[in-house]
């Protein structure tokens, strides 16, 4: 059964007088193991759809279902549960710079039943993981792009999360880099079965490694399928 499911959901905001409706009655299923893309102008809605799945937005309407429990069942305690099975990485990163490489990965695992060696031990694996455990003693600053998102990646995958949602996460990125850091996406979602909704405006980065893509247009999904029907190269 799919990891992510969102049936008839609508998102409207209040603005001024009128109504804005972020999300029209988007539905979709999202397959375990699966990359799938969202990709839309600015203001289509992607953010809206990522904070409904990651339990930041309610929606107005619709059913959203997240490894089996429907939003609306949940309490605060088990919402922040739900949140920590969903890891995240961003365009800029989002890394602390007064910290330590290490530290940033550590910094999810504070809250874990964890000793001090132990959590250094798992940072450490993740940094091996991301091919960047000889930089665990550097600061962010002193990092290139490409290297400051393997270690948000790191970071993000700490809590052992069955989803990684890749927000924007190589647009600041140039083509080379982008293109490790879409092959290191690839990698991890093969070795550890992870599921990643990956959101995007460049149609490139869809054709690299997504299986399957939403288009996203004014809120509704306009059109959907595996990447090699919607997206045909000429
Ligand atoms: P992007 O197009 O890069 O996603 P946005 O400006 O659309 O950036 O959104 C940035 C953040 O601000 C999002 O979390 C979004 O939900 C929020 N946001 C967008 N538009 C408004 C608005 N009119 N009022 C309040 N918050 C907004
Ligand atoms: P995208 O991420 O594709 O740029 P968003 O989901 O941020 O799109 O925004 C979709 C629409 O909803 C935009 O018109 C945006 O201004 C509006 N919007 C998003 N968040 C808010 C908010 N918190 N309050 C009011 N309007 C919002």
């Amino acid at each position: 059964r799919p990891v992510i499911e969102l049936q008839d959901t609508v998102v409207t905001f209040k603005r001024n007088q009128g109504t804005i409706t972020a999300l029209d009655h988007v539905s979709l299923a999202i397959e375990p193991g699966e990359i799938y893309g969202i990709i839309g102008y600015s203001g289509a809605g992607k953010s809206t759809l990522i904070r409904v799945i990651n339990h930041l937005q309610v929606p107005t309407s619709g059913k959203v279902i997240v490894n089996g429990q429907a939003l609306d069942d949940l309490d605060q305690r088990q919402f922040q549960k739900a949140r920590k099975k969903i890891g995240m990485i961003f365009q800029h990163f989002n890394l602390m710079n007064s910290r330590t490489v290490l530290n940033n990965v550590e910094f999810p695992l504070l809250g874990e039943k964890l000793s001090k060696t132990e959590r250094r031990e798992k940072a450490l694996a993740l940094l091996k993981l991301v091919e960047l455990e000889e930089l665990a003693e550097a600061f962010p600053d002193q990092l290139s792009g490409g290297q400051k998102q393997r270690v948000a990646i790191a970071r993000a995958l700490a809590n052992n999360p069955d989803i990684l949602v890749s927000d924007e996460a190589t647009s600041a990125l140039d083509p080379k880099t982008t293109l490790s850091i879409l092959k290191l996406l690839q990698s991890l979602n093969q070795q550890l079965g992870l599921t990643i909704v990956l959101i995007t405006h460049e149609i490139q980065v869809i054709q690299t490694i997504c299986h399957r893509v939403a288009v996203m247009e004014a809120g509704q999904i306009i059109e959907q399928g595996k990447v090699a029907e919607v997206f045909m190269r000429p």
